[in-house]
């Protein structure tokens, strides 16, 4: 096993300044403070919105409420409030929210629209009663951060050019597949963005609607009501769509009905949640939908998964160390002319002492040939599509990792940790 501490920012190593690491302020000294409740939401909220967290939470235990803010996908805990400013503090957010501010015992969702440093913002809300209290948890969805553009999200050279060439086809199924928080929706958007030209009509169905897209309609699943994917479905297909997306594909029905319409004329994209490539066709074959025409619709899959990207302002260039050995299987895959830039951070303000500042995607795209699209009619277990896939020169997630690591943008310490199967060459 590979224990690599050259990778660790200095602030790490030391400790001097893990207090800093993910701290963007101390709940303990609001309550010392003796501030106005308002004026504590405001200073989250803010705090939040500015280091680009995308998650706070009020977490009620028996000895106070913990604070916790998701920053780059880890909770960095700040600090403890007693509980009754714990209870204010919710309620508060209960009434900016609209919801029930005397119901205590079942769970609660809501919305709260925001202009922080005249910056618009949505935070979606969700209350859950615990044996201590209510647990809030507040999702920042920010514009600024969550539409990007292709490039932008770490798909680069031979990926961008393939997942270029896949989106161009006028009908047929892309999948994007990737476990809850992987950045799949960040992804959608920008393919959506991308198809949304003006001269193709675009439709989505969505789960909630995270972000207004200009130029798309977007629908939205209402199961109170009884308007679920597959009603949304068959109405979106009378509205004469070129491009269709699908958020999440839950019943036969909707996967049947989302295989029909790649196989008549229009481009569907729908996600998943399996881990790797070949899990998306398996999980949409298990949902239901007939191996034979999941085959002639299939375009390609794209699989993802979230690292963190080293911090802009503290990057320093490593020498050519031991580490490089390690990836060595993706060096020619460097772009012509391009050179390894292996690199730590050291941790500096800007990343909160950790060296690390947003998050890159990290991609596998396998584009369905013939051969595979052939594999997959005939009932072939996922497994060996993927495995000829890789043998047939598919990047994988593991592969592309470490490119991305090779370039200086992510550490061979942060591959390990978030992404399984990293050594094994993810085949
Ligand atoms: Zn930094």
């Amino acid at each position: 096993m590979l224990t690599s501490t050259i990778m660790q920012p200095e602030s790490a190593k030391s400790g001097a300044a893990t207090v800093a690491a993910g701290r963007l302020f101390n709940a303990e000294d609001f309550a010392v403070a003796d501030l106005p409740v308002p004026e504590i939401w405001d200073r989250i909220a803010t705090a939040a919105l500015r280091e680009q967290a995308s998650d706070v939470h009020f977490t009620y235990q028996s000895d106070g409420v913990y604070v916790g803010v998701r920053l780059d996908g880890r909770v960095c805990p700040q600090g403890t409030m007693p509980a009754e400013l714990g209870q204010r503090l919710t309620n508060h957010v209960k009434v900016l929210a609209n919801m029930d501010v005397g119901e205590h015992r079942r769970p609660q969702d809501g919305h709260i629209s925001l202009t922080i440093d005249n910056r618009p913002i949505d935070l979606r809300i969700s209350l859950m009663p615990t044996n201590h209290g209510e647990d809030t948890a507040v999702r920042f969805l920010d514009r600024e951060n969550s539409l990007r553009e292709l490039d932008q999200l770490g798909v680069s050279g031979q990926q961008l050019r393939t997942l270029a060439a896949l989106i161009a086809a006028p009908s047929g199924l892309v999948l994007v597949t990737g476990a809850t928080g992987a950045g799949k929706t960040t992804t959608l958007y920008a393919l959506l963005r991308q198809l949304a030209d003006g001269n193709r009509r675009v439709v989505t169905i969505e789960n909630p609607i995270e972000y207004d897209l200009p130029g798309i309609s977007q629908s939205q699943v209402n199961y109170r009501i009884g308007v679920d994917c597959a009603t949304l479905i068959r109405s979106v297909l009378r509205q004469d769509p070129n491009v269709i997306m699908i958020g999440e594909i839950r019943d036969q029905e909707t996967a049947a009905t989302v295989v029909r319409a790649a196989n008549s004329g229009r481009l569907v994209l729908a996600t998943s949640h399996a881990a790797y490539a070949g899990g998306a066709i398996e999980s949409l074959i298990a949902m239901g939908a007939q191996p034979h025409f999941v085959g002639r619709a299939l375009r390609g899959v794209v699989a993802q998964t979230l690292v963190r990207r080293l911090c802009p302002y503290c990057t320093i260039r490593l020498e050519e160390t031991a580490d490089i050995a390690l990836l060595e299987d993706v060096r020619h895959l460097l772009e012509p002319g391009e050179k390894p830039v292996l690199s730590m951070g050291r941790g500096c303000p800007h990343c909160r002492h950790t060296g690390y500042r947003n998050r890159l995607g990290v991609f596998e795209i396998m584009t369905a040939d013939e051969d595979i699209r052939a594999m997959v009619s005939r009932g072939t277990p996922a497994r060996e599509v993927y495995d000829y896939a890789i043998q047939n020169r598919m990047v994988s997630i593991a592969q592309a990792g470490k490119l991305a690591a090779l370039r200086g943008l992510t550490t061979v310490e942060e591959l390990i940790q978030n992404v399984s199967e990293i050594w094994s060459g993810g085949a």
